[in-house]
């Protein structure tokens, strides 16, 4: 059964029972977590942030999407104009080619949880600046904390570089397995560096292939 799909009966069972079936001491040590409350408790308390003047140009924050008791979260760079115009990460051309490579390894984006550095759009697509990602990483950081995956992976150098603090390129940190407090943590292509350079698809399949086969139990 898919962690998804136990989901689904947790919530029913919760529907039909109350939450005391988490109580149950039969069962309660087995149960699988369920992150969903706390995590949007926790969306919801930053979701007007104005701490980086892009509060203020932003159409919709981008928070986050997909399973909050995922074992594999993508992080990627910041939203852009299409993220921003639908409040979702990953829905633009970019995002069309990591569906593609999640669905090569039989996920989907229900399966994972998908976050951005940023949560607001850099104006123009420029990189992020210091400061907003200084104002925007902590909240990166609760998330994982509250989510708490198997594998981290890293879309792209900017996102590597701001969580593992380096400034190694991202060949040097390809091919690796770190530790970022405890979670293990890849490092691939970003999907919009693949489709600037189609030739660097086989080596982010490499990286898909070790997702799979160590942290996908579907
Ligand atoms: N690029 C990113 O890094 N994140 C998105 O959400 C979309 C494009």
């Amino acid at each position: 059964m898919k962690k998804n799909d136990i989901h689904k009966y947790l919530n029913l069972y919760r529907d039909l029972y109350g939450d005391n079936i988490y109580l149950d001491s039969n069962v309660s040590e087995d149960m699988p977590r369920d992150n969903s409350n706390k995590l949007d408790e926790y969306l919801n308390s930053i979701k007007d942030c104005l701490e980086c003047p892009l509060g203020k140009t932003r159409k919709n924050i981008v928070l986050g999407m997909g399973d909050p008791n995922a074992d594999i979260v993508f992080v990627g760079e910041a939203p852009g104009k299409q993220e921003d115009l639908q409040g979702l990460p990953f829905v633009g051309r970019s995002g069309k080619l990591l569906d593609k490579m999640l669905f090569s390894i039989n996920l989907s984006r229900d399966d994972v949880y998908i976050l951005n550095v940023l949560k607001c759009r850099p104006p123009d697509n420029r990189n992020p600046s210091k400061i907003e990602i200084e104002k925007c990483e902590p909240y990166l950081k609760k998330q994982l904390k509250i989510i708490k995956p198997k594998l981290i992976v890293a879309l792209g150098r900017i996102s590597a570089m701001t969580i593992l603090r380096t400034k190694e390129s991202l060949t040097n940190m390809r091919n690796q397995i770190f530790d970022y407090e405890g979670i293990d943590f890849l490092v691939t292509y970003h999907p919009a560096a693949l489709l600037r350079n189609p030739n660097f698809k086989k080596y982010a399949w490499e990286d898909f292939k070790l997702i799979r086969d160590k942290y996908s139990n579907v």
